[in-house]
């Protein structure tokens, strides 16, 4: 690893561990909390978690743990050119979406609507705030203590948003919601890393199952550009390989573009340590120009493929699966295995939406079938 800038986040003056620990032999703290997340048993359910395609539809598409770790490969490489910590914004990446639900978005929305609507003093769902439970209390592999008990600054990275109601009884990671100010140079280039892998990643998954065609990225400036020069120097390849390519040089563009622009905001704003950087306005970002592109992209994907209706029948199946789990544990708490049972309605719902979030979409469907179909 290359030098670390004054405004990277250094191991040694971390701002710690909610339970103290001496520190590790051989690694800094930060690959301690990369190492303590890939060894956790919700890293391994990420496999079997859907990312937009529902895992079972195709061995093709990316999942939450391959887009965990291609989120971690981009955000390395922009740590490394701008010298912050390489293994924190790789901790940080391969943790941040721990906390999503079977189904993707359409489960952790359903999730959300059924806690809000029967039990609304559990405060809902939001899945930044579940990969931070994860985390903090959910896992269960330490003699000493819950959770994983990573450092301050990976636990704030990986708490990307959250609501201001949730922020004020968060304690340290709350704060800067309430202060309004940033996160670390880390967390802020990690959370740009997850936007260009699942941008990039949707459109290879999208033109794999059909639902998109080329013809139609070639009115987004951003595919057309790099499509014109990837074909005029390989005129005769074929589509799957133009393919790939166009995504690699799109990429390549964003990741020198996030470099360069957040490299100049560094230099227009001097931050000399990394609280420094708390309170400078964000510093990781896109040039104006790629911004609009990159905005652009995302609204194709959104109406072209997320809202495609075969993605929109199967989500529409995967909500019906979150609400009746949810339901029929609710109504009948006896249906849970013993440790999932608490006496006081408002923590029952809790840890009912812990389980169900914890839920590979394989599970869902067959615990589903096991309440719901006499065969099962
Ligand atoms: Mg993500």
């Amino acid at each position: 690893m290359r030098e670390l800038a004054a405004y990277a986040c250094h191991p040694e003056s971390s701002r710690g561990r909610r339970y103290t620990e001496q520190a590790p032999a051989g690694r800094n703290a930060f690959q301690r909390d990369r190492d303590r997340i890939v060894h956790c048993s919700a890293f391994r359910r990420l496999e079997y978690k859907t990312q937009v395609f529902l895992n079972h539809e195709g061995d093709l598409f990316r999942t939450r743990l391959t887009h965990s770790i291609e989120v971690a490969q981009i955000a390395r490489s922009l740590a490394r050119n701008l010298a912050v910590h390489e293994d924190l914004v790789e901790a940080i990446a391969l943790a941040h979406d721990l906390g999503h639900t079977p189904f993707g978005h359409a489960g952790q929305d359903e999730l959300n609507a059924c806690l809000r609507e029967r039990v609304p003093l559990a405060g809902g769902f939001e899945h930044n705030l579940q990969s931070l439970r994860v985390v903090d209390e959910l896992e269960e592999r330490y003699a000493a203590f819950n959770g994983l008990n990573l450092c301050f600054e990976t636990r704030e990275g990986i708490l990307k948003h959250c609501s201001m109601s949730h922020a004020r009884v968060l304690g340290d990671v709350g704060e800067r919601f309430v202060n309004r100010t940033q996160a670390s140079l880390e967390a802020q280039l990690t959370n740009l890393a997850d936007e260009i892998a699942y941008n990039n990643h949707d459109i290879d998954d999208g033109l794999r199952s059909g639902l998109i065609t080329v013809d139609q990225l070639l009115h987004l400036e951003i595919f057309s550009a790099h499509y014109a020069q990837v074909h005029s120097r390989y005129p005769n390849v074929e589509q799957k390989r133009l393919v790939a390519e166009v995504i690699r040089a799109m990429i390549n563009t964003l990741v020198r573009d996030l470099t360069d622009t957040t490299m100049a905001r560094i230099r227009q704003y001097g931050p000399g340590s990394v609280d420094e950087v708390r309170t400078c306005p964000p510093l990781a970002a896109f040039s104006d120009a790629l911004r609009v592109q990159a905005d652009a992209l995302k609204k194709f994907l959104l109406v072209n493929l997320y809202r495609h209706y075969q993605v929109l029948r199967m989500m529409n199946k995967a909500r019906r699966i979150v609400r009746e789990l949810f339901v029929a544990f609710l109504e009948d708490p006896r249906l849970l295995a013993d440790e999932y049972r608490r006496e006081d309605p408002v923590a029952q719902a809790r840890v009912i939406a812990d389980y169900i979030a914890g839920m590979t979409d394989r599970y869902a469907i067959r615990e589903h079938a096991g309440l719901y179909r006499m065969e099962s």
